[in-house]
């Protein structure tokens, strides 16, 4: 099963990426996930990726492209996968598509997660990330059960650099210009699915299960 998550920043793709992940046994492959580790870790990449991550622009489709097709090439991914934050451009996405159809295989689902504008600045500057696994919590809806400690693994938890208000409408703005035509591109290969992302995280998962059997 090949699922792609699209919606805007903010609308809880990672969220129901990894709820996805867990109940199917496929891999959880978030680009955003991808270069942060990459920044982490003080790589070519990371140092690149950076520049355009702080400024909530897109990194530059080169890029992108070649980390996403190198890691859906491994072995784990073989069985399918959910992809969280690609593709993100239509050229991004005619690649995957060039790059599945030479193997005799397409995406079976694109899951929107339909949130409007006016929710987005709230979810995200209410986003907390953990430091050390990545796990996402809301201050608000989402709560960690002690305030700024990870349930998971007890590390800190942290606002994201480019989730600050100001950062966050350029990423809305860049989502509507270049992100949000992937619906049409999706819908025209009759595999769009859309869920209400206001409601509560379990039910939109619920709907997710629904759609995905
Ligand atoms: P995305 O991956 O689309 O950028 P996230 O999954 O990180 O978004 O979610 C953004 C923020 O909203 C996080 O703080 C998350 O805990 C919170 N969140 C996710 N789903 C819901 C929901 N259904 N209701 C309320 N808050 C949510
Ligand atoms: P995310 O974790 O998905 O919110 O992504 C965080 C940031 O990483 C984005 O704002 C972009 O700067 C960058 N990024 C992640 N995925 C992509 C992509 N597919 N194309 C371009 N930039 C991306």
């Amino acid at each position: 099963m090949k699922i792609i998550m699209l919606g805007a920043p903010g609308a809880g793709k990672g969220t129901q990426a990894k709820m996805i992940a867990e109940k199917y046994s496929i891999p959880h492959v978030s680009t955003g996930d991808i270069f942060r580790a990459n920044i982490k870790g003080q790589t070519h990449l990371g140092m690149e990726a950076k520049k355009y991550m702080d400024e909530g622009k897109l990194v530059p489709d080169e890029l992108t492209v070649k980390i996403l097709l190198d890691r859906v090439a491994n072995e784990d991914c073989k069985d399918g996968y959910v992809l969280d934050g690609f593709p993100r451009t239509i050229p991004q996405a005619e690649v995957l598509t060039e790059a599945l159809e030479k193997m005799g295989d397409k995406i079976d689902y694109a899951i929107d997660v339909a949130v409007p504008d006016e929710n987005i600045v709230n979810r995200m500057s209410g986003r907390r990330a953990c430091v050390n696994c990545g796990a996402t919590y809301h201050i608000v809806h989402i709560p960690p059960k002690t305030e700024n400690i990870c349930d998971k693994c007890g590390s800190e938890l942290i606002l994201r650099d480019d989730d600050k208000p100001e950062t966050v409408l350029n990423r809305l703005k860049i989502y509507h210009e270049q992100t949000q035509p992937l619906i049409d591109y999706y819908t025209e290969k009759g595999v769009l699915k859309t869920v209400d992302g206001t409601k509560d995280m379990k039910d939109v998962f619920a709907d997710i299960v629904s759609i995905l059997g």
